[in-house]
């Protein structure tokens, strides 16, 4: 059976956050927490393999205890089994530090559970937004990695082989490569499913099982949370949001408004500006 590990972050619900205007900082006070929504979409595709072909799906998450919830809801839409790896050692980690900490983890439930086939994780978070934690763990688990994937085109248990299809700024590529491998996937991926009532009694009892930094005796001290975490974070700031004053222009019929539009468009500077005189 394939087994499959999904790996998701809880974060601030960013529709719900809001821009302190003297400090210039978040207000997470009263933010609601969330899991990733790009994690929910890999999580899917793993259940949507799990029905299809049947495979055990383990979600893990790094992070402070409160981010058990998360894990509880991955459990309630069908995962099998929830690892929060979770210790004040690994608080303030940067991607670097979070992906040498989530790989040794990753290794850790393959040996209790079995070689993971695949691994998925969010092209990004809403937060932190940087989109390394996922090729970091595949470097740190040398396995293929696929990154920006929005299609699984064929899954072939028997030759553990994938095709996919990568959502690229100029254009699609098909990929084809051997298991295990680690994707990272968008969120035109798939439509997220609700969780049943008997699956939301199931997460509601499940208790994730928890390692701390003492479960991981062979990783560096060093190498962990803020010690080893290179990243500095130089300046935060609000963008200014520059009021323009438009212009409505309104017409019966959709060619006038183009013609409108375009004729506004050569009575400013910007024929000029774009070289098209
Ligand atoms: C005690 C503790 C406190 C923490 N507090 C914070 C905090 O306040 N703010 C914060 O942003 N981070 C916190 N972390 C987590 C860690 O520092 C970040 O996860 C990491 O820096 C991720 O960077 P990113 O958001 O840019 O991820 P990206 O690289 O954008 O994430 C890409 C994908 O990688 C996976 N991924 C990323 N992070 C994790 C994770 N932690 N667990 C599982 N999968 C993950 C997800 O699939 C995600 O979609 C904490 C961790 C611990 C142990």
């Amino acid at each position: 059976m394939l087994h499959i590990v999904v790996c998701v972050k809880q974060v601030p619900d960013s529709r719900e956050i809001r821009i302190d205007s003297k400090t210039n900082s978040l207000i997470r006070q009263g933010v609601p927490s969330i899991v990733n929504f790009y994690d929910m979409h890999g999580l899917e595709e793993a259940l949507r393999i799990k029905d299809s072909l049947g495979a055990r799906v383990t979600v893990i998450t790094m992070g402070p205890p409160p981010a058990e919830k998360a894990l509880k809801e991955c459990i309630s839409l069908g995962a099998d089994e929830a690892v929060l790896v979770t210790d004040r050692g690994f608080a303030g980690a940067d991607t670097l530090a979070t992906s040498y900490v989530l790989g040794a983890a990753i290794h850790k439930v393959e040996s209790q559970w079995g070689q993971a086939d695949l691994i998925f994780c969010g092209k990004q978070t809403i937060d932190g937004d940087t989109g390394q934690v996922g090729p970091g763990i595949a470097c740190r688990l040398n396995v293929e990695q696929l990154t920006y994937v929005n299609k699984i085109v064929s899954l072939e248990n028997k030759e553990k082989l994938i095709r996919v299809q990568r959502h690229l700024e100029d254009g699609i590529e098909i990929v084809e490569t051997k298991l295990p491998v680690l994707m990272t996937v968008l969120k035109d991926m798939n439509k997220i499913r609700r969780a049943s009532l008997p699956g939301m009694i199931r997460g509601a009892r499940y208790k994730p099982i928890v390692w701390t930094a003492a479960d991981f005796p062979e990783l560096d001290r060093s190498k962990m949370g803020l010690k080893g975490s290179p990243t500095t974070v130089g300046k935060t700031w609000v963008p200014e949001v520059k009021k323009s004053s438009g212009e409505t222009i309104s017409a019966d019929m959709p060619q006038d408004i183009s013609k409108l539009a375009l004729d506004k468009i050569w009575e400013t500077k910007i024929p000029q500006q774009m070289g098209w005189l």
